[in-house]
């Protein structure tokens, strides 16, 4: 075949290939125009999942007369005029792509009016081809309509799914835009019926209750607001704790400048800041906002604009990471006193419900008062130990209580002004001690305490060889070890935390584990991970008697520790009942 020039529909419809492949696609470029036109409020309405009718109304600018039909051609735009707006693109859409894309695939409807017009204008594409513009009813702003989408395109109409599946993917590119401006109004009908209202948001409640439906209450109730500002940069948003995490990575929106990105770069970041408080395998939920000035980040990098690239990429990493790092550690228990008479679990950082109204209530009452009557039972023994009275000055005392007993050698039984609360030790006592190395850490290495007669350790040759080579590692470690021969080690330093336990068992684990990161210079970025299998060893095992003054120290020595509120698992580390979920149970005072 000889070169030619494409024509023009053609042209369009090889561009549509790229940027509309499914009816959602259609929704996101629309709706993203409509705010762009400085909309306020936006209806949606679909029939037939989109492939029957999108159309989309907005209370935006408008399009003037002389313009409907130029919008409607490729390459025209009203966003950029030179390569240096290119460089500083704040609105949504530039590339002039969109409408021309949707119209050689579809029948394309467009009505307008702008506030300087007495009426709307309406014109209608339909093969390429489209009509001059005659007056219609409409008031300011923009209605399109689109229908019969790829009804010229057969190949792709094949690919359209079910109605039910292109409906959800045009619910999530909805949700997706209206997460980035509470400050419009978003409504969604299918086949005629509402299936989203999200009214405007202008406060932090009412952000919070717009997320409601969108994020569960779940993690409305328990997730952690962030608001950072630096010069030039800036992180906002919610993410939930890290006790309250989900096994899909399926509500994760990140922005920047109210743009909704996929970025290799900023997951990780996230993923690190959870890093060391997040079961392996859990999933955080977040949404979160980052602005930075527009010439700092490139959007034209990818067709639907889904992608950018940052022009520093290793300091937004950073500010990520450090921004949520710090985030994440203030989760440590505290008493809010005027929440603290709700019902809701302000004081857990697990959701704890009792199954009253269920069968299992029957058999979940008896087998807790039980439990109860047994510590209340051996009340004289507990108050043998003088329990400290919360100091005068701060009348609520300790947000962790005072312990009462411990139960099966797992669990503390702590009493305190709002209930009774729960604490399971030993998972505690490995957040205390994570935290407390990392703390150590901070300075150089961990500090270590020689041993009076060294420890030979007998090892496999790669074990020892690894062992030589990352000598230095295991120095920062709080290790000394030297190599004995072929097959054998010399330990003669361990950290000081960990002297009195079974040195032989933490040093095989951190080999194994330093086996698996491979080089000494990737120790550094598994440092906590190291840190975590050495204090998961620390930690006081299960069945450990502790007295009344231990419990006591535990208790004061979690609500100092920053991520206190779950293990190095991301399980919790307590629970609270309060008297109100206590009298509940006993059916009391209702
Ligand atoms: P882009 O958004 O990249 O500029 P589009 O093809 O999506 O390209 O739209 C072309 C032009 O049509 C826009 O630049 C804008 O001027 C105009 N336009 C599209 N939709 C609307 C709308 N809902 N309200 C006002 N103007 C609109
Ligand atoms: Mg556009």
């Amino acid at each position: 075949m000889p070169i030619k020039l494409l024509p023009s529909h053609l042209i369009n419809q090889i561009a549509a290939g790229e940027v509309i492949d499914r009816p959602a696609s259609v929704v996101k470029e629309l709706i993203e125009n409509a705010l762009d036109a400085g909309a306020t409020a936006i209806t949606v309405d679909i029939e037939g999942g989109g492939e029957k009718l999108i159309r989309i109304i907005d209370d935006g600018c408008g399009i003037a007369r002389a313009e409907l039909m130029l919008a409607l051609e490729r390459h025209a735009t009203s966003k950029i005029a030179k390569l240096d707006d290119l460089e500083r693109v704040a609105s949504m859409g530039f590339r002039g792509e969109a409408l021309p894309s949707i119209a050689s695939v579809a029948q394309l409807k467009l009505s307008s009016r702008t506030a300087n017009e007495p009426h709307a204008w309406a014109v209608e594409a339909q093969g390429g081809q489209v009509s001059a513009p005659v007056p219609s009813a409409h008031p300011i702003g923009t209605r399109i309509e689109v229908r019969e989408l790829f009804y010229s395109v057969p190949a792709r109409r094949k690919f359209l799914k079910a109605e039910r599946t292109e409906l959800g993917h045009i619910d999530s590119a909805l949700i997706g835009l209206s997460l980035a401006r509470p400050d419009v109004e978003f409504k969604l009908t299918h086949n005629g019926k509402a299936l989203r209202t999200l009214p405007k948001a202008l406060d932090n409640d009412a952000r919070l209750r717009r997320l409601k439906p969108l994020f569960g209450p779940e993690f409305v109730d328990h997730c952690l607001a962030i608001e950072g500002d630096s010069p030039g940069i800036a992180l906002s948003g919610y993410l939930s704790a890290p006790t309250h995490s989900r096994s899909q990575p399926d509500q994760q929106y990140f922005y920047v400048n109210r743009r909704l990105v996929r970025d290799r770069l900023v997951s990780h970041a996230v993923r690190q800041a959870y890093q060391d408080v997040l079961f392996s395998g859990r999933h955080p939920a977040y949404v979160l906002y980052l602005e930075i000035p527009f010439d700092a980040v490139d959007v034209n990098v990818h067709p639907a604009k889904s992608e950018v690239r940052f022009r520093d990429s290793r300091m937004i990493h950073d500010y990520v990471y450090r921004s949520l790092k710090r985030a994440l550690a203030d989760t440590r228990p505290m008493l809010e006193p005027e929440r603290a008479s709700e019902t809701s679990p302000a004081m857990a950082p697990q959701q704890y419900s009792w199954p009253m109204n269920s069968e299992r209530s029957a058999y979940a009452a008896p087998a807790l008062l039980s439990g109860l009557q047994a510590l209340y039972g051996r009340q004289e023994e507990v108050r043998e130990q003088p329990v400290q009275l919360p100091d005068a000055g701060s009348s609520l005392g300790p947000p962790l209580g005072f312990a009462l007993a411990q139960l099966k050698g797992i669990y503390v039984l702590a009493e305190n002004q709002h209930g009774l609360v729960l604490v399971d030790m030993h998972a505690a006592h490995e957040r205390i001690t994570l935290e407390r190395m990392k703390r150590e850490r901070l300075g150089a290495a961990l500090s270590s305490q020689l041993l009076l007669v060294p420890l030979k350790l007998m090892v496999s040759e790669g074990e020892a060889n690894l062992a030589q080579e990352l000598n230095e590692a295991l120095k920062d470690l709080g290790f000394e070890v030297d190599r004995h021969g072929p097959e054998s080690l010399l330990v003669r330093r361990v950290p000081a935390l960990l002297a009195d336990l079974n040195i032989e068992k933490i040093l095989r684990d951190v080999l194994a584990e330093l086996k698996s990161v491979g080089q000494a210079a990737s120790v550094q970025v598994h440092l906590d991970e190291l840190l975590a299998t050495m204090a998961c060893h620390a930690a006081v095992r299960a069945n450990r008697r502790l007295g009344i003054a231990e419990m006591n120290a535990l208790l004061r020595e979690m609500e100092q520790t920053a991520r206190a509120d779950q293990c190095n698992h991301g399980r919790p580390t307590w629970v609270a009942l309060k008297i109100e979920d206590l009298d509940r149970l006993f059916l009391r005072g209702r």
